[in-house]
């Protein structure tokens, strides 16, 4: 028997919840492929912020098979070379060619504008599915399918009739969802994960950064530019509308996140002048490392930051989330088609296990690649610090010389994650910007 109020349930095979990168591209994915799919996020209102903006080749992949590749590149920045300095000096440089036939490339695009994209062509492949300002609040599971409780943040709280002035409000509406399947990708701090008792392996690391957008004043052009200094490393992105990433390294304390101290740090460490009037975004961020000790859990899937939160120094985060999605899709639509959708574990059924361990093992590998990129960036000081720093200039002379620097060029771009095709012609207008 239904319980009481179950016309009001919503139902659909794959509830996901979260609408950040990595739960739009699997909306779009499973939509793509005929799935009855609805993907529930929190926010009122799509996010300005410019978090991520680096997509790796895998990530282009990613986009291309969704069809949304030519967009992307119309708006990005074609980063076709990462340069690094320190003191002055310049230590060496990294080019994509060889890793990356077609896309010899890393494009910087700010998070809300992929988002966007994204959004965009979840709502041509099923329009309505994406509903905003739904904060998912319970989970759980009953009779082969998974209950959900979403508050409706856009409902207006209807007072109630005669009540008394300064009563306490009413309250929120709550909307009942019922699903085959639910996929947490609710971000670092997933409350499905927490709601499907998945714990979670935490590494704080001490380090904390100062990150701000300005006007690009550098003559870097479409260079990334690494400089690592002894108080810390210093690192430039160039971003579409003449804008420029700094990211810059602030010890154990962070720094006040105010545009005219980032320009301070930048100047006094590198001797490039920013303005800080043109600043459009700062904020001050500390690291940490947090892999879920699980990613399947009787009928729910935790796939992007709600699976494995890493540092983001080596921006690996969303490709790494995309790369779940993409490896998660076609199990889900097999389990929903195939005679297995009774299982009330997936891991019972077909491919999830194997899931399960490869994104558990690609994971690990980018948490290790970003813990490292993390303590090369450290400052240099303190006892031993003079050592310290030529070991650092000769392991990066190192790292990009000739016999290495492929390497280094395939492990920077996530080569060894897999997903894109390395082979073939290259993507149409896939010429790194001059
Ligand atoms: C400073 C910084 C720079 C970065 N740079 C890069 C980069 O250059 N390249 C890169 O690949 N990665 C980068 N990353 C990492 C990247 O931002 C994340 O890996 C990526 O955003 C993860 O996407 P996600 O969709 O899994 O999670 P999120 O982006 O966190 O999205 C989760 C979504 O779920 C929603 N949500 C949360 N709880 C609920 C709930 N209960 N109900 C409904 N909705 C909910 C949230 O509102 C949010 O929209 C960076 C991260 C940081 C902090």
């Amino acid at each position: 028997m239904e319980p009481p109020g179950a016309a009001d349930v919503r139902r659909c095979d794959v509830l996901v919840v979260g609408g950040g990168p990595v739960g739009l591209v699997l909306g779009a994915l499973l939509a793509r492929s005929g799935v009855d799919v609805a993907v529930l996020e929190r926010r009122r209102a799509p996010s300005t912020h410019s978090r991520a903006i680096g997509l790796h080749p895998p990530a282009l992949a990613v986009l291309e098979d969704l069809g949304v590749v030519g967009a992307a590149l119309a708006e990005g920045v074609r980063v076709g070379r990462g340069v690094a300095r320190s003191g002055g000096r310049h230590l060496g440089e990294l080019g994509f060619e060889r890793a990356w036939p077609r896309t010899p490339f890393v494009l910087t695009l700010p998070q809300h504008r992929t988002e966007a994209l994204l959004a965009a062509r979840l709502a041509d492949l099923a329009p309505g599915a994406l509903h905003r300002g739904q904060e998912v609040v319970d989970v759980h599971e009953r009779g082969g399918a998974v209950h959900v409780s979403a508050v409706d943040h856009l409902a207006g709280r209807v007072a109630t009739p005669g009540a008394a002035p300064g009563a306490a409000p009413a309250p929120p509406v709550v909307r009942t969802w019922r699903a085959r399947v639910v996929v947490g990708a609710d971000g670092a701090r997933s409350r499905v994960r927490a709601l499907a008792g998945v714990g979670v392996d935490a590494r704080p690391y001490p380090d904390t950064y100062l990150m701000g957008d300005v006007a690009d004043t550098t003559a870097d052009g479409s260079d990334a530019a690494i400089h690592l200094e002894p108080a810390g490393v210093v690192e430039s992105f160039p971003l579409p509308g003449g804008v420029r990433r700094w990211v810059v390294h602030t010890g154990r304390v962070p720094a006040e996140p105010r545009a005219g101290v980032l320009a301070a740090l930048v100047a006094e460490r590198t001797g490039e002048v920013l303005d800080p009037a043109s600043s459009s975004m700062v904020s001050a961020f500390t690291v940490r490392r947090r892999l879920a000790r699980r990613l399947v859990a009787g009928r729910c899937v935790l796939i992007g930051d709600a699976a494995h939160e890493i540092s983001p120094i080596g921006g690996q985060g969303m490709t790494l989330g995309w790369l779940d999605a993409q490896a998660l899709a076609p199990l889900l639509v097999r389990f929903l088609r195939g005679g297995a959708a009774g299982a009330a574990d997936l891991r019972a059924a077909p491919g999830f296990r194997r899931f399960e361990r490869a994104r558990t093992r690609a994971a690990r590998s980018a948490a290790r690649r970003a813990g490292l990129n993390t303590v090369l960036g450290r400052p240099l000081t303190g006892a031993g610090g003079a050592g310290r720093a030529v070991l650092v200039r000769v392991l990066v002379r190192v790292l990009l010389g000739p016999p290495l620097r492929h390497r280094t060029a395939r492990a920077f771009t996530m080569r060894w994650a897999g997903g894109g095709a390395v082979g073939g012609a290259p993507l149409a207008g896939a010429a790194p910007d001059p």
